[in-house]
């Protein structure tokens, strides 16, 4: 199979989690009709990346809702345009542009905080002609095309100086024609700023959670540096910003050549395996995970599920552990009533857990969020329950109890 990255034939299939629905698909019923996707991963044997083996058709993944947004970590931001601003010295007429709606607060700061006055974002409906509601990045990525973006350059008074693209390079479903659309943004000699989890911390921690329909590519430092080199750009910084759960990986890169073959680093090469080492742990902690929570059940009392997501459909779906778990706690308005796609179990407000006489809450949320959510909930341990993580790098992990 070809690798998206390098285009070869290398890539080898390592994890299957299965066949389930798309995880913004709440149900309205809990018996209502659902569509499985297959997710499996492979790893390519020639330039080591990560990836889904049949990426989700960006069509499968726009929500049937409008009030599904994600939000990506920020708290970096100052000194990334503090970087990007010393490191490229471009003068303050410069233009500064967005691909998407996740770029909006880097461009602000540019404006705030370094005084760069001119700036555009690419638009969903006026430039990439979107006409769901409900369209979102699934259609920004797939509509990031080099003849595409071409013309929404001439829209906009031609390319940018600087291009900002936070967060969306792991759902390309075509890799090559993002990156060469993303080019078509920039002038000769101009930069992008690009971003995207690292997920070197969860694959050494074996956290199957990682996996998700609507991310494509899976980096690490050592795979993604290089991986705009195939439309002409030379990187100048790779920054790894630490972060609880997935590290961010931001790349400044300028556009210096023609289109030329994409380079494989030794450290890229050296990760060849990993996926493989990654996917032997799937079936042993499915089994431990099980065992543990059927213990918890039925000697403590009822689990519950915190956070109705991606990351809660990943833990109860790719492990199979719905059965076990009674509701999901989430007090966003708009999920009441609704169900959790694939698991089929009823979306709660959080007084629910002390309601229901929970014993064990699994937070499926990031765990910067766990100790704000864990102080709004104090009655719950107050009532006899306890808060645990679904995730491997929270210092709540459930994993703790299974390590031995
Ligand atoms: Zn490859």
């Amino acid at each position: 199979m070809a690798c998206l990255v390098c285009g070869q034939e290398g890539l080898s299939v390592e994890l299957d989690v299965g066949a389930h629905p798309v995880s913004t698909f709440f149900l309205k019923s809990q018996d209502a009709l659902e569509n499985a996707i297959g997710l499996r991963l492979g790893q390519c044997a020639v330039c080591g990346t990560i990836q889904l083996v049949e990426p989700v058709p960006h069509t499968h993944l726009i929500a049937p809702y409008d009030w599904i947004f994600s939000r990506e970590p920020e708290e970096h931001l100052d000194d990334v345009a503090a970087g990007i601003v010393r490191d490229t010295a471009l003068p303050k007429t410069a233009v500064i542009a967005g691909l998407s709606y996740k770029d909006d607060t880097t461009i602000e700061r540019f404006r705030t905080q370094h005084g760069f006055e001119v700036s555009w974002r690419v638009d969903l409906k006026s430039d990439l002609d979107a006409t769901d509601a409900n369209a979102n990045i699934e259609t920004v990525q797939k509509r990031t095309k080099p003849e595409t973006m071409a013309n929404v350059a001439e829209r906009h008074g031609g390319p940018a100086d600087l291009l900002i693209v936070r967060h969306i390079i792991e759902h390309a479903e075509n890799l090559r024609d993002f990156i060469h659309g993303c080019a078509a943004l920039v002038k000769p000699g101009g930069y992008i700023m690009v971003e995207c989890p690292d997920c070197t911390k969860n694959l050494m921690l074996g956290d199957i959670c990682m996996v998700w329909e609507e991310h494509s590519l899976y980096f690490t430092p050592a795979t993604f540096e290089n991986v705009m080199s195939m439309a002409g750009f030379n990187t100048i910084s790779v920054g790894n910003y630490p972060l609880p759960f997935e590290n961010c990986l931001v790349i400044v890169a300028r556009k210096m050549s023609a289109p030329r073959p994409h380079v494989v680093s030794e450290a890229a090469r050296a990760e060849i395996g990993m996926l493989k080492r990654f996917a032997a742990q799937y079936a042993p902690t499915k089994r431990a995970l099980r065992a543990h929570l059927e213990r918890v059940r039925e000697e403590e009392g009822p689990i519950a599920i915190f956070g109705a997501g991606h990351l809660a459909c990943a833990f109860l779906l790719y492990y199979g552990l719905s059965d076990l778990v009674e509701f999901v706690a989430d007090d966003t308005p708009q999920k009441q009533g609704l169900y959790l796609p694939g698991a089929r179990i009823p979306i709660l407000p959080s007084a629910a857990l002390v309601e229901r006489g929970v014993k064990l809450c699994l937070f499926a949320v990031s765990p910067n969020s766990e100790d704000k959510i864990a102080e709004k909930n104090a009655a719950f341990p107050a009532a006899g329950g306890r808060f645990a993580s679904i995730l491997a790098a929270s210092k709540r992990s459930i994993r703790n109890a299974i390590a031995d």
